[in-house]
């Protein structure tokens, strides 16, 4: 993918906000448990990053997809992970169904809000009883009248105790299965919906993750996005940009982590040389370069096949699988390499190791994506 001068220019505005608006601060949120989206979503959006692919009719950009690359690319060298997944939550799992299917009205009402950093936005798709098996969800939605009344819990929600509304993956019929579900906006300041509990993480520690309980929740049968019954198939597709972007942050991390460890390598001495004088050292970093290379290029390649129209589902889902397996390794080698210091939380491998292990299992195991690439491969059964 060839990116422009206007690529770079907009690589630059992120990387000032992040290192002038978020990096500075990524330490108090993470003791804090939590940071003010509201705070950093609107820096974000005066330079146009929270809507960059959706219409100018309601606030976006326009542009297409290479700047998500970029931007992805760039919230990944945050110095944690809790703060970008919730940037990647409100831009690239939680609006793009509205984006693509929701009507007009309701996209005056919460995309453009969203897209301007004044509302944030949620996911809510997992449940007590079901996260990998997204047709096992519950959570019901009964029309009366003009509205839907909903009942259930979702859980593991990102941004969930700061979100103004959500894009709720609900059964609105008694089909079972992946029939008979939709999507459904719900503000949370509805009457009879509430944060159950907010849920203690190994990592992450800055983004607010909660189970939300849903009682007789009342919103009209309009905040539907999209079409009733075809939920699971918009919520499918929404998991395509989710594991795009995923990856993109993925790859930038791994390759500053990869830096500073090599930097710290350098400027520490045993047995009279720098650490990073052992050949084993510098093989070790060297075969990770090369793992995040490959990686870095298959992102890119995924980007514009994307851009070009093509279908990603399998480029998205191997993307995924592999930047959990990759950050899994770069995260360990950054600890042990760092010895003593990797191991202790006044440096920032041991933030990375726990961060970083949730990329093979959020958005969808590492399973579940083997499990997509083996139905594709004919193997198995739906
Ligand atoms: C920090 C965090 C943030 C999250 N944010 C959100 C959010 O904003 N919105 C949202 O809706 N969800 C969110 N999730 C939920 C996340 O997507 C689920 O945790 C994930 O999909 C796994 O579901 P589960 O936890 O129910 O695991 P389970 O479905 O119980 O699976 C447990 C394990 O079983 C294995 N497994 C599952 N299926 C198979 C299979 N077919 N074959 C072989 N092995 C299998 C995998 O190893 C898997 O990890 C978040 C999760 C976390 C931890």
């Amino acid at each position: 993918m060839k990116l422009s001068e206007e690529h770079e220019q907009f690589r630059k505005a992120v990387r000032q906000v992040v290192e002038n608006d978020i990096n500075p601060h990524v330490d108090q949120w993470e003791d804090a448990k939590i940071f003010p989206a509201k705070q950093v979503f609107t820096k974000l959006a005066q330079i146009g990053a929270l809507g960059l692919e959706y219409d100018p009719e309601f606030g976006g950009q326009g542009a297409d997809h290479s700047y998500t690359l970029v931007l992805g690319e760039e919230l990944g060298r945050i110095d944690c992970a809790g703060v970008p997944m919730a940037i990647a939550v409100q831009v690239g799992m939680a609006t793009p169904a509205l984006a693509r299917f929701g009507t007009s009205e309701l996209k005056k009402a919460y995309l453009e809000p969203a897209m301007r950093g004044e509302m944030v936005a949620a996911i809510g798709v997992s449940e007590p009883d079901a996260g990998s098996d997204v047709a096992g969800i519950r959570t019901k939605a009964v029309r009366d009248g003009d509205d839907w009344v909903i009942t259930g819990r979702k859980m593991w929600i990102t941004n969930g105790t700061q979100a103004d509304w959500i894009c709720l993956l609900a059964r609105t019929s008694d089909e079972g299965g992946y029939a008979g579900m939709s999507q459904i906006l719900v503000p949370t300041a509805t009457p009879g919906f509430s944060v159950g509990r907010k849920i203690e993480k190994m990592g992450n520690w800055s983004s607010d993750t909660a189970e939300l309980v849903f009682d007789e929740v009342r919103v009209p049968v309009s905040n539907t996005i999209g079409e009733v019954g075809r939920g699971f198939q918009q919520q499918m597709a929404q998991f395509q940009d989710e594991r795009l972007i995923g990856a993109y942050m993925a790859v930038a991390s791994m390759r500053k982590a990869l830096d500073k460890t090599k930097d710290y390598l350098q400027q520490r001495d045993a047995f009279g040389k720098p650490l990073l004088a052992n050949q084993y050292l510098q093989y070790r970093l060297a075969e990770l370069y090369a793992d995040v290379d490959v990686l870095e290029a298959f992102c890119r390649t995924c980007a514009q096949t994307y851009l070009d129209g093509g279908d990603v589902t399998r480029m998205a889902t191997v993307a995924k699988l592999k930047a959990g397996r990759v950050q899994r390794e770069v995260a360990d080698a950054c600890v042990q390499f760092h010895g003593g210091m990797g191991y202790a939380e006044e440096m920032w491998p041991a933030r990375y190791f726990r961060d970083t292990r949730l990329t093979s299992i959020g958005g969808g195991a590492d399973e579940v994506m083997l499990r997509v690439i083996a139905l594709l491969e004919g193997m198995g059964k739906k």
